[in-house]
Order: structure tokens, then sequence, then C-alpha cells
């Protein structure tokens, strides 16, 4: 089923869990994200980059691709413009069928951030797509940004953003970062901060740059009040590994057959990371929006004929 993250984050947040946000732009990644999850029985979030959307999976051939997937299986997947930074990349996201935009203006300051976070909400809402906002910055691992708390968000701010703004969810940094760590280095995460934000707006909350923050830390996120944990390097790291042993195995192994293990290794990944946020077994709980026996239902066969 093809939703928003709204429709998901919400019982998410209700229900005290996460829902995993994964990045895909291609269709092994599309289809093992949406396989394990569909094995889970887990709501499911994919994530497309700005750039990823831009140099590699444009929209008009992906999300017919993903909406297609996501109409195969009965839990709910939602798509979302991941770190939407362009206003042309992000109308061009609108246009073309994505159920929810992320707008990252967390560079700029507070009123500019405000500003163009609320001037897509305000694009966004007429139409069901849902918003997320990111207060607070989440840097790269590379260059340990995670560990500067200046960039932390600040609970009191976190409340004015929602209230200006109308997000749905809101990404917030609280230790982690984009991309590979350092070799070793494991992120230590302020959980207060989750904590206190989510006793202040009561919003669905998102960690961004989850992976190599180690399994405890993603489970500690989401006992503190994290609804949805994004991750891209992680799985896409397991993808190439794998692609690596199985060359190593077998040099000459077929190209299509090499794809169809990356799918394999993805699912699998995708389940290790489903099993950390509580959301497996979740996807019963949701209902499909329209049905066309809802439709024909309410037909009056009697009085008044
Ligand atoms: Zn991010």
């Amino acid at each position: 089923m093809y939703t928003d993250i709204k429709t998901i984050l919400e019982h998410a947040n209700k229900n005290h869990y996460a829902v995993l946000a994964a990045s895909a732009f291609n269709m092994e990644l599309a289809r093992g994200l949406i396989g394990g999850a569909d094995q889970m029985d887990a709501p499911l979030i994919i994530l497309v980059g700005q750039a990823q959307m831009t140099k590699h999976a444009r929209p008009e051939i992906f999300v017919p691709m993903v909406k297609t997937l996501a109409e195969e299986t009965r839990v709910p997947v939602a798509m979302i413009l991941d770190h939407g930074r362009d206003w042309e990349k992000i109308t061009w996201a609108y246009r073309m069928g994505f159920s929810s935009i992320m707008i990252d203006a967390s560079a700029y300051g507070f009123e500019e951030n405000v500003a163009r976070t609320k001037k897509v909400v305000e694009l966004c809402h007429p139409q069901g797509l849902a918003v997320e906002g990111e207060l607070g910055h989440v840097g790269q691992a590379a260059t340990l940004d995670g560990c500067d708390t200046a960039l932390y968000t600040k609970p009191e701010e976190a409340v004015r953003f929602v209230a200006e703004t109308g997000v749905d969810s809101l990404a917030i940094a609280c230790g982690t970062a984009h991309g590979n760590y350092p070799k070793g280095f494991v992120p230590t995460l302020n959980f207060d901060v989750i904590r206190q934000v989510k006793a202040a707006t009561g919003m669905p909350l998102a960690l961004h740059g989850g992976s190599g923050s180690g399994d405890d830390n993603i489970r500690k996120a989401v006992e503190a009040g994290i609804n949805k944990v994004n991750i891209a390097t992680e799985i896409f790291n397991s993808c190439r590994d794998h692609a690596k042993i199985c060359l190593e195995k077998n040099p000459d192994l077929d190209y299509m057959s090499l794809m169809m293990e990356v799918e394999a290794a993805c699912q699998e990944a995708v389940k290790h990371f489903i099993s950390l946020t509580g959301s497996a077994g979740r996807g019963k709980d949701f209902a499909p929006k329209y049905s066309f026996c809802h439709g024909i239902s309410k037909i009056d066969t009697g009085v008044g004929e």
C-alpha cells in the first residue's frame, strides 16, 4: 500500500515504536527494502536523496516503479524526498508523485529555516503530501560533526519551529551524522535531547545518520522517542560487501545473478534494522484508505423504488 509518512509516523508515535526509513535508487534496492518489510509485516519509508534523484533515479522512472511495488504488499510504504534543499527539485518530486517531502533548510538560521520549511508545507499539505523539517543540523560522519553539541536540537526552538511551520515530523540532531564514520568510531548519542524534544513537542521524531550508530544506540534512541530511523550507508555497504564476496567466489558470475544476490543482501540487512525499530508485525494495523468494496457497499436497494 502506497501512503505518506504522516500516516505511518502518527501510528508509530502513538504506539512508541520507530519505522525504518532506508535509501533506494534502483530496482534491486527498492525491491529488497519492500520485500524485507513485507516479510517482517512492517511499515516502511523509502528515502530518495536529492542528489540520488537528480543524478540517477529520475522520478519519472523511479516513482511509478516504487508505487507498483508498494501496491503489491499490504504493508504501508511511503516515499520521501530526503534532504530536499532546492525549490525546483522539491517541486519536481512533488509533481512526480512522491508521497512526502523532507525540506532541509537546517544550514540556515532559525527564521530562514522556518520560512523555507513553511513554504514547502503550504505547497504539500493541500495535496495530501506530508512534510519533514530539520532543526539543529545533522552533519557528516567523516568529519565527526555529530560530536559538535552546538548543532544539537534545542527543545524550546523545536516547539516554535513545529508551531510556525506545521511540519508532520521533525529530524533532530543528537549525536549521529551521515555516511561512514572513521574506522572503529561509534558515536555517543545524547538521549536526553530526544526525550526533551519529544516531551516538548509530542511530534514524530526522525533520527538521521543511523548507519554505524550501533544496534544498542538505535534501540535506545527508539526508547527515548525516535519514530523514524534513517539508514542508507550501512545497507549500501552490506550490498557492496556481498557483491565482492560473490565475485571473489565466482569472478565470472553473470550480471543478473549478481543483481539478484545484491537484492537478497539488501533484504537481509533491512530485516535486521526493522528488528531494531520495534515495527515488526505493525503492518497489519494499517488499513487501506480506500477500497473498491467500500464504494459499492453503499448502494441502497430498497425503500422508495
Ligand atoms: Zn539525513
